[in-house]
């Protein structure tokens, strides 16, 4: 059974470990149970900044230490940029295939002007031609600006566009708040998330958007609400209602849309929500975290012919034998402790992927910039992003731009 669900939760792979990782500032205790904490750290899953996997495949996935609270581990730095050019003179070199990829995409401030493509797999690859959600919509505002996250296919942009003006017309929903989509590029980030690499992924909060347009300090520090009860099986009922179950079955029954990952307590309750048309739930997949928010994301655009394609998902609603064995893990008893404590065998990690690990034409999408990068150490030169950036969809307001957001802290 265990094997079942390792299995099936490194097929859909890659959780969004930013937003499961309780962050600095947003005050929420991280509401796992130790066993399944336990039990996501021998998957390898993606519970920390720190120790996400890098890779879909098991072969790939970091396990988080042994006893390290997921809840303790630091959240984002101030600025991917500000992390880059303050990275440790040891990781520096001369070799371009040694530095690490996310110290070069992290850099990027701005899309590579390519023709739009999502290239590689979801956690091991790059987007060019992104556009940004703009921070402001009718029926949105984007969070935590200063990590410059809000870059997508402009499928996908298009996408979370057409769907919160639909929740908020059709649903009675007030309007989304969108945490991370992707880095300007895509590709590896400095911190969370395995997947999110190609513009194709996004995290949306189950909290409801104020009537008001937050201050950018508020879309910093604004804490996210859990949806699970204090059993961390169940959904709190205070917080949690038909409201959730409307938008998360909107976005489900997007063709577009292959997967959406919520907590196996979330997957529970839209199961037992009533709805007579069950297709959608096919797509929902319960993973671990994804209790604050979920994980939409879409297949690959035609326009991205190396994209690599998701195995398929299982044909049935997912409701059953799947749900009761996710239940199974996570109520299963802690192994007990050997009698004499073992000394822990050193592991040495696993180095963090590398250009050389991403798809060729990765290259081509950070171009020059990381040649500079390479050579010098440190972040190229930044790039300001386009007016999409920087404007809002209602009014085409100016803003300031990310990047100046990024900087300021
Ligand atoms: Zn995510």
């Amino acid at each position: 059974m265990r094997d079942r669900i390792l299995s099936l939760g490194l097929a859909i792979a890659t959780c969004c470990a930013a937003a499961v990782v309780a962050r600095a500032g947003d005050g929420a205790a991280f509401p796992w149970t130790d066993q399944a904490a336990k039990a996501a750290a021998a998957a390898g899953t993606a519970q920390s900044e720190t120790a996400g996997p890098q890779s879909e495949a098991p072969a790939n996935a970091r396990k988080p230490k042994s006893g390290t609270n997921p809840a303790a581990v630091k959240a984002e730095p101030a600025s991917n940029l500000a992390a880059a050019k303050s990275a440790p003179a040891t990781e520096k070199s001369s070799k371009p295939d040694v530095v690490p990829a996310k110290k070069i995409f992290g850099a990027m401030t701005a899309p590579a002007q390519m023709k739009a493509r999502a290239i590689g797999a979801y956690s091991r690859g790059c987007l060019a031609g992104g556009t940004a959600l703009p921070i402001d919509g009718p029926a949105w505002q984007a969070m935590r600006l200063s990590r410059n996250r809000n870059w997508g296919h402009p499928k996908l942009v298009a996408l979370l566009e057409k769907y919160a003006g639909e929740v908020k017309a059709k649903d009675g929903w007030p309007g989304l708040l969108v945490g991370d989509i992707s880095q300007p590029r895509g590709g590896p980030m400095l911190t969370g998330h395995a997947s999110h690499q190609l513009g194709l992924d996004a995290d949306i909060w189950f909290t409801p958007m104020p009537s008001r347009r937050l201050s950018k300090t508020e879309r910093e520090n604004l804490a996210a609400t859990s949806m699970l009860a204090s059993d961390n099986l169940s959904v709190n009922k205070k917080v949690w209602g038909e409201g959730q179950v409307n938008i998360v079955r909107r976005v489900a029954s997007y063709p577009e849309v292959e997967r959406v990952l919520v907590h196996p307590a979330i997957k529970k309750a839209l199961c037992e929500a009533g709805s007579k048309d069950r297709g959608w739930l096919a797509k929902v997949r319960p993973y671990w975290g994804h209790f604050y928010h979920f994980h939409v994301r879409i297949g690959c655009p035609s326009d991205s012919p190396t994209c690599t394609k998701q195995a398929a998902i299982p044909g049935d609603d997912g409701c059953g034998k799947e749900l009761d064995d996710w239940f199974k893990l996570l109520t299963a008893p802690p192994k007990p402790k050997p009698p004499v404590a073992q000394p822990a065998r050193p592991v040495k990690p696993k180095p963090p992927l590398t250009l050389a690990d991403l798809p060729a034409e990765c290259r081509t999408v950070v171009g020059d910039d990381a040649a500079v990068m390479t050579a010098t150490g440190t972040a190229p030169a930044n790039k300001s992003p386009p007016a999409a950036a920087s404007k809002t969809a209602a009014t085409g307001e100016k803003k300031p731009p990310n990047k100046k957001a990024a900087d300021a802290k």
